[in-house]
């Protein structure tokens, strides 16, 4: 089991790790705080560098099968297995899909507070991202309405915090009834929560801000229609 330092700590750039288990093109570490593809984020990219000096660059970072796989270039061999290594993140990268990430989450609070709409889903990379959710109609008032209210979050400075809490807890809690704690595998007894202060709350497992105010600028991009009742909104951060 590979310990996630990247859920208790976003802000983690640099750390020494060990590895474990060398299978293909990926290691696995002891730990790690690359953050993985999934949950519409996509995974962090970087170095690994070995006591020898010999650096590996972090392709991607994927869980499958319980298991955190990075895949490396070149190719590991498996003299690697027990080797320290010194790993570090492609920052302005991560960064960018932090900020991201705290911005979706409070789109979509403001549009089910706002138009009692739901999102259905969405993605995000470190140049643009996106969000679909139901409502009746996106026109250019209401986007601009989304980016008011969106300026408002961020200058206001909301704190983000992480928290752990057992399932059956998480379950009962109304403000996490939305994000839908009920579909997360049964194995999982312990949940993440990300609570941006008097904004949302919601059962995550990715990376973000600690303070909504490290958005920046939050720039709407170009809508679409994608049905009578399904909006896609594509924003940017500057
Ligand atoms: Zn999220």
């Amino acid at each position: 089991m590979t310990e996630l330092l990247f859920q208790t700590d976003s802000y983690i750039k640099e750390f020494e790790a060990e590895i474990i288990a060398v299978e293909e093109d990926a290691v696995i570490l002891d730990k790690t705080a690359f953050s993985y593809r999934g949950g519409g984020l996509q995974s962090d990219t970087g170095v690994l560098t070995t006591s020898q000096s010999q650096n590996y660059n972090v392709k991607e970072v994927i869980f499958s099968k319980g298991k955190v796989l990075h895949l490396l270039l070149p190719p590991p061999s498996s003299s690697l297995l027990g080797e320290k290594v010194k790993c570090k993140i492609d920052w302005e990268n991560r960064y960018s899909q932090m900020k991201m990430h705290t911005a979706l989450h409070s789109i979509s609070s403001l549009l089910y507070k706002k138009y009692n709409s739901v999102v259905t889903g969405g993605n995000i990379t470190p140049e643009k991202s996106r969000v679909d959710f139901e409502i009746d109609h996106l026109r250019q008032d209401r986007v601009q309405e989304i980016e008011e209210e969106m300026k408002r979050i961020i200058e206001e400075g909301y704190d983000v915090s992480i928290s752990f809490m057992e399932r059956e807890e998480a379950l009962k809690d109304p403000d996490l009834i939305r994000t839908k704690v009920n579909l997360i595998p049964e194995s999982v007894k312990i949940i993440r929560i990300v609570e941006i202060k008097d904004v949302d709350k919601q059962a995550d497992g990715g990376v973000h801000v600690a303070n909504t105010k490290e958005i920046g600028v939050f720039k709407p991009l170009k809508s679409e229609n994608r049905g009578k009742n399904n909006k896609r909104l594509y924003f940017t951060i500057e």
